[in-house]
């Protein structure tokens, strides 16, 4: 394992943190804490969860471990997050603080994160007088948290924006190998700010694993891009913690084996890659499920958008398309919807939600089309 600095913090950190978001909740609370041991034992020493992760069990399971890490929590890291939509008055961030290091077991949060920027006037809601950020740094006060950070999905230039106003000590991103085109002004001025730099889905949310045959220019020799693209996180001299979602201990095995050898991207390697990725690589949905409870019309938005990354990532013709729309609708991952692209009533909650932007009403009414399609050909049958 390589440790690096977090910004000003003096912190040595594992360059590899442990992602609470994706334990495989089929297993037993107990199976998934062991997780978090055998990440210790393999050197990583930071480790993030929130609320609401895994069905608003993560901060449990991390309960379960962290208790079993008493002797070892000076060497450790934690961190937990609180929105400012959810807790916009200092008391309530308080009282999700002291929620969160009740489930956790621990007595001291080391970094608390201002959750989920997705506009500047999140930001705003947060640092107003009598706000969320009044009742963290109340907390710093006492000693329940060490530092304040914050996660965000704004754009690159909107991140410059609320990082000069100056009020964290480190700012999670998502960024990775694919979008980082478009999201580098942020993480350069998060590093030039002195700021930690952590980055979440580093694997585009799964996207790069599910489409290594379509992706192999990301990887340089005798590596999968799936490797190539952890590799580009946790070499990368800006981003101080990658964090990845461990949901079995062969996860973890990779991770850290990349991490032990670790070679950062060279200039013929990024050169490469910026050949090859298209702007629309940063318009993949990532699968974060942020948009899941806001459809009142129950359309499977993370579906149809996951659907859609393949049209992104492949050069298929408007008749492949349809063809594996139809393989997707009869088997994939759209078999379950309980509604169709077609019952969209363009309310705009979605794409209020989501985290990556995405124009998701166009697509869906692009979708409906096909899916149209997908019904004549059916009933000619
Ligand atoms: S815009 Fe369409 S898909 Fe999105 S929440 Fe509204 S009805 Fe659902
Ligand atoms: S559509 Fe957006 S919010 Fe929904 S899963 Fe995809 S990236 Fe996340």
């Amino acid at each position: 394992m390589i440790y690096k600095t977090f910004g000003q913090t003096g912190k040595q950190v594992s360059a590899v943190g442990f992602g609470g978001m994706r334990f495989d909740m089929s297993q037993p609370p107990k199976k998934n804490a062991e997780l978090l041991l055998y990440a210790r034992e393999k050197g990583i020493n930071y480790f993030d969860t929130a609320p609401k992760y895994c069905n608003d069990k993560s901060e449990d399971i991390f309960g379960i471990a962290l208790k079993q890490m008493k002797s070892v929590r000076d060497e450790i890291y934690v961190s937990t997050k609180g929105s400012p939509s959810d807790m916009p008055t200092a008391d309530k961030a308080r009282k999700a603080v002291e929620k969160s290091l009740k489930r956790m077991k621990v007595d001291k949060l080391d970094f608390y994160f201002v959750w989920c920027i997705r506009k500047l006037e999140h930001f705003e809601l947060a640092i107003r007088k009598g706000g969320q950020y009044e009742g963290l740094l109340k907390c710093k006060e006492e000693g329940l948290i060490d530092h304040i950070v914050v996660s965000t999905h704004l754009r690159g230039s909107e991140i410059v924006q609320m990082l000069d106003k100056n009020y964290f000590e480190g700012v999670l991103m998502g960024v990775n190998i694919l979008n980082f085109p478009y999201r580098w002004d942020g993480v350069q001025k998060a590093h030039e700010s002195g700021l930690g730099v952590l980055a979440m889905n580093p694997l585009a949310g799964g996207v790069i694993p599910q489409h290594e045959d379509k992706l192999g220019f990301l990887a340089g020799e005798h590596e999968t891009p799936t490797e190539a693209a952890l590799r580009f996180c946790i070499g990368c001299p800006e981003i101080t913690v990658t964090l990845v979602g461990f949901s079995r201990r062969e996860h973890i095995d990779t991770a850290c084996r990349i991490a032990d050898n670790c070679r950062p991207l060279d200039a013929a390697d990024i050169h490469r890659i910026r050949e090859h990725v298209a702007e629309n690589m940063d318009s993949l949905c990532t699968g974060c499920g942020y948009c899941l409870a806001s459809c009142a019309q129950n359309i499977p938005v993370a579906s149809y958008m996951q659907f859609y990354n393949e049209k992104l990532l492949t050069d298929k013709s408007e008749a492949q398309t349809i063809e594996s729309l139809k393989i997707h609708l009869d088997w994939g991952v759209l078999v379950d919807r309980a509604a169709e692209s077609a019952d969209c009533i363009e309310c705009g909650q979605c794409e209020e939600a989501c985290t990556q932007h995405l124009n998701i009403m166009e697509r869906l009414r692009e979708l409906a089309g096909w899916e149209k399609h997908v019904k004549e050909q059916k009933s000619k049958k």
